[in-house]
Order: C-alpha cells, then sequence, then structure tokens
C-alpha cells in the first residue's frame, strides 16, 4: 500500500471561473500527491464543484449527485465533497446533506483552504457527514492560494482568475450571495502568472472576473493599468477577458484597446435586455440609449471588433412590449453570438420578490423568437471578414476538416485555414468564406 497514489475525480459546472477554480484545486492535489484521474469510479476523492446561476445547473448537479449513490455502496471508503457556489447557500446545502447522507463533505467556495481537511479524511476511518463554515464566500485564488500553480488543460491557454465576488447585485443574480464581495488579486501576482504562462508557451489567455472593469476599485491601478502592463510583456499572444459590465466600460479602455498590441478584439457585453424599464428592474446600471452608444463607440473605434453579449428573457413584471425593446436592439447592434437564458428565479435575490405574471410557456416562445433572430443575425455577421487578413493563433488539425488547420483569431472567432504553419505559432490568414461558428481562409503569401 505504501507506493499506493491517491486519485482524485473533480466534476465541475458552470462558469469559467468555477473551471479556473477546479484547475486550481487540480493543481493543489497533485502537489499533495495525488493523482487526477477522468472517472469517478476509480477516484479515493470525488469533488463536484457546484454552479448556482440557474435552477437547471442545480437540477443537473442533485441528479448527478443522486447518481453516487450505488458507487458509495460499492465502495464505501470513497470521499465524496461538494463544493462551490450551490453549497454556499445553507438552505441547499443543508438540502444535500439529508437527501444524501452518503456525501462526506459540504464547503462553499472558499475551497483550497479546507482541502487539507478533506484531504486528511481520504483513507482515514472517519465517515461522518459534515458541512462546514457555510457563509464564509471566497474563491480558491486569495492572497494565501497564490503559491499554488493550477493543473491545466490544453498547451496554448490559460484562464487567468483576477478577482473574485461582485459588488453589483443585479437583481436576479444569486453570484454577490454566494461569492461574496468584490475582491481584485494583487497585480503583481497576475503579471507574475501571465508571464510565466508565456513563458511556458501559452499564448492565449483569458482575464476572468464578474466585473473586470471595475478591477483594482479603491487603489490607484485599475484595469487598463494591469492590460498595460501585461501588453507589455514581450512576445505575441491574446490577452482576452471577460466580462465586461456596460456600466463600467469607459471609452478609455476601448481607446487603450485600439492601440494595444496583445489584447484581444472580443468585447463580451452582457447587455441582458433592451428594456429600459427592465434594465432598471434588474439595477443594471445603463439605459439602452447608453449601452447603443458604447456599442457603437466600440465598433467605430476597433473596426475588427467582434461584439457578444448575454440577454435574460422573461425577468419578473417583462412584458412582450420589453421584449420587442430587446429584439429591437439586438437587431440594431448586430451581434456576432448572444448566451440567452431564460429567467430563473433565484432564492435571497431582489428578483424573487417581484411578481412575476408571464407562464413558461410565454417565456419559451419569447426566448425562441429571440434565438430565432440572433440565428439569422449570427449566420451572416462574419461575411464582414471575408477578404480581410486576421491574424490566427494556430491550434494544429482542424476538427470538421482534417486538411485544414485550425487556430483562434484576435476575435476569438476560430478560423479553419489551408498552409502550415505549427502550432502555437501566429500566422495572418485571408479569410475567404464566413461560415455561422467560424471563419475559412488560406495563409497569406508573406506569412511563408
Ligand atoms: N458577471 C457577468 C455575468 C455572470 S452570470 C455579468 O454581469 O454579465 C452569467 C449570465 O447568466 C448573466 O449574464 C445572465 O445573463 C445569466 N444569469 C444570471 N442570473 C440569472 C438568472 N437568475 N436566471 C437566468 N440567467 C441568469
Ligand atoms: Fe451577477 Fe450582475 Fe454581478 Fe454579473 S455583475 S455577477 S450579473 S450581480
Amino acid at each position: 500500500m505504501d507506493n499506493y497514489v491517491k486519485k482524485a475525480y473533480i466534476r465541475t459546472y458552470g462558469c469559467k471561473q468555477n473551471f479556473a477554480d477546479s484547475e486550481k484545486i487540480s493543481g493543489f492535489l497533485a502537489l499533495s500527491g495525488f493523482e487526477i484521474v477522468k472517472t469517478a469510479e476509480e477516484a479515493d476523492l470525488i469533488l463536484f464543484n457546484t454552479c448556482a446561476v440557474r435552477e437547471n445547473a442545480e437540477q443537473r448537479v442533485f441528479g448527478n449527485v443522486g447518481a453516487l449513490k450505488k458507487l458509495k455502496a460499492d465502495k464505501p471508503e470513497t470521499v465524496i465533497v461538494l463544493s462551490g457556489c450551490m453549497t454556499q447557500q445553507s438552505n441547499i446545502a443543508e438540502r444535500f446533506k439529508t437527501k444524501f447522507p452518503f456525501i462526506d463533505t459540504i464547503i462553499g467556495t472558499d475551497i483550497l483552504s479546507r482541502l487539507p481537511e478533506i484531504i486528511a479524511k481520504v483513507g482515514s476511518n472517519e465517515r461522518k457527514s459534515t458541512v462546514i463554515n457555510i457563509g464564509e464566500a471566497g474563491g480558491s485564488y486569495g492572497d494565501s492560494h497564490e503559491g499554488v500553480k493550477p493543473l491545466r488543460e490544453g498547451l496554448y491557454t490559460a484562464n487567468v482568475p483576477i478577482m473574485n465576488g461582485c459588488d453589483n447585485f443585479c437583481t436576479y443574480c444569486v453570484v454577490p450571495l454566494v461569492r461574496g464581495r468584490e475582491v481584485s488579486r494583487r497585480p503583481e501576482n497576475i503579471v507574475a502568472e501571465v508571464k510565466e504562462l508565456i513563458a511556458e508557451g501559452r499564448k492565449d489567455i483569458l482575464l476572468l472576473g464578474q466585473n473586470v472593469n471595475s478591477f483594482g476599485k479603491g487603489s490607484n491601478y485599475g484595469f487598463i493599468d494591469l492590460l498595460r502592463e501585461l501588453d507589455s510583456i514581450p512576445g505575441e499572444f491574446i490577452i482576452d477577458y471577460m466580462t465586461s459590465h456596460p456600466k463600467d466600460c469607459g471609452r478609455e479602455l476601448l481607446d487603450f484597446i485600439a492601440n494595444s498590441r496583445n489584447i484581444s478584439r472580443h468585447l463580451h457585453l452582457p447587455v441582458q435586455s433592451g428594456s429600459n424599464r427592465i434594465l432598471s428592474l434588474m439595477n443594471r446600471g445603463y439605459t439602452r440609449e447608453q449601452y447603443m452608444e458604447l456599442a457603437a463607440y466600440a465598433k467605430a473605434k476597433i473596426p475588427a471588433i467582434s461584439l457578444t453579449t448575454d440577454i435574460l428573457v422573461g425577468f419578473p413584471g417583462e412584458t412582450y412590449e420589453d421584449f420587442k425593446d430587446t429584439l429591437d436592439l439586438v437587431e440594431k447592434i448586430g451581434f456576432d453570438s448572444a448566451y440567452t437564458f431564460i429567467y430563473s428565479k433565484r432564492e435571497g435575490t431582489k428578483a424573487a420578490e417581484m411578481a412575476d405574471f408571464i407562464s413558461a410557456d410565454e417565456k419559451s416562445a419569447w426566448f425562441k423568437e429571440l434565438l430565432d433572430l440572433q440565428g439569422r443575425i449570427g449566420e451572416r455577421s462574419y461575411e464582414r471578414y471575408i477578404g480581410k487578413t486576421l491574424r490566427v493563433l494556430c491550434l494544429g488539425q482542424g476538427r470538421s476538416d482534417p486538411q485544414l488547420q485550425t487556430g483562434k483569431s484576435r476575435q476569438g472567432i476560430i478560423v479553419d485555414f489551408s498552409g502550415a504553419v505549427k502550432a502555437g505559432e501566429f500566422a495572418d490568414v485571408r479569410v475567404t468564406r464566413a461560415l455561422p461558428w467560424a471563419l475559412v481562409g488560406e495563409l497569406t503569401v508573406d506569412s511563408f
């Protein structure tokens, strides 16, 4: 038994931030001698890192955790842990505990601080189900965890959380309740991490935060300062970021990006609704006019930009008239793509107290109308790149056509192209064809 390597299986739900947390947890477990495995059956430690942003994500977790019952009965020594945003809510944590007594530990979002006690359980005889210290929201990348190197998948990309939590309290959103107040990482730690990633050969870095524009709030070093420092690291790479909040995304940021070398030309700017009445009920802090002006400025200043968004359908009290304002905004702006969601009631939020008159069927019909519209727009929106030359990071052989290479442009768009370039290198690709989800092109002659 001495040489036995303990195995851990991590299943992650939800946003990129949660995936970044899991990479950090994997890094910590690897440092502690664990092998990270791909199936729950072979693991000594199973960790489900959950998401609370919408009800259907929660239902999936309940289903998947329930399915572990048999595994635990067959292999009672397996330690089962639930973490993440769902478990940060004490009522949900209690529900898990009662419904699935075979769970060993339920922790919140400050996972790394609790990992040592969890690791100690693996191989020990302690089998009491525990819920520990729910209520202190936190991320797995606070100051005390800076030394832990995340175990990242892929060779060229990396997600880098730059902050945790959110202070905005959009009325529909559970994130501020489960992730706690906004805390920014120290700039020097972020810059050091990105430098190391670039030195490792990574070229596509995504900075993560719920509202990256308020990075460093209260200090004299803000998001633009961070981007400026990262942009000046020698070499060619892409620094992307999400999520930008329209109320805090200033024109100076767009001016800076327009003149930067390595900052992404993709702007994900969630609008949520096109109705001023609903935006105000959502507590978003901007009007549709302000949003449209910002989008127009971004397009004028950075002509090659790709603009994407998030839209919420069926917010309490939303009428068809309000929804038509959303359709109108979508049509006028012409997003390259939109993540669309049907409103899901989240306990503890302000919107959960608001009267909701619209039936689920009606909301689904509106949702479909929006999908159809965005589908029609998205179908043709990449056509504007035809004939243009884009700088593309080559990621290897194409999946749809093995004759082609595939890569990612500075706009975050998939580009398949003919011609030989080594994975991990940049090339100039002239776009010849636009598909709804990708561009197709060929290397420009001067790239050889
Ligand atoms: N911080 C980011 C978004 C985080 S959540 C921002 O402010 O844009 C990601 C997306 O999930 C949101 O943009 C929103 O469209 C959606 N979302 C959040 N809460 C939701 C809820 N209660 N029901 C449905 N979708 C929701
Ligand atoms: Fe949620 Fe709003 Fe914060 Fe985004 S900005 S995480 S939608 S509260």
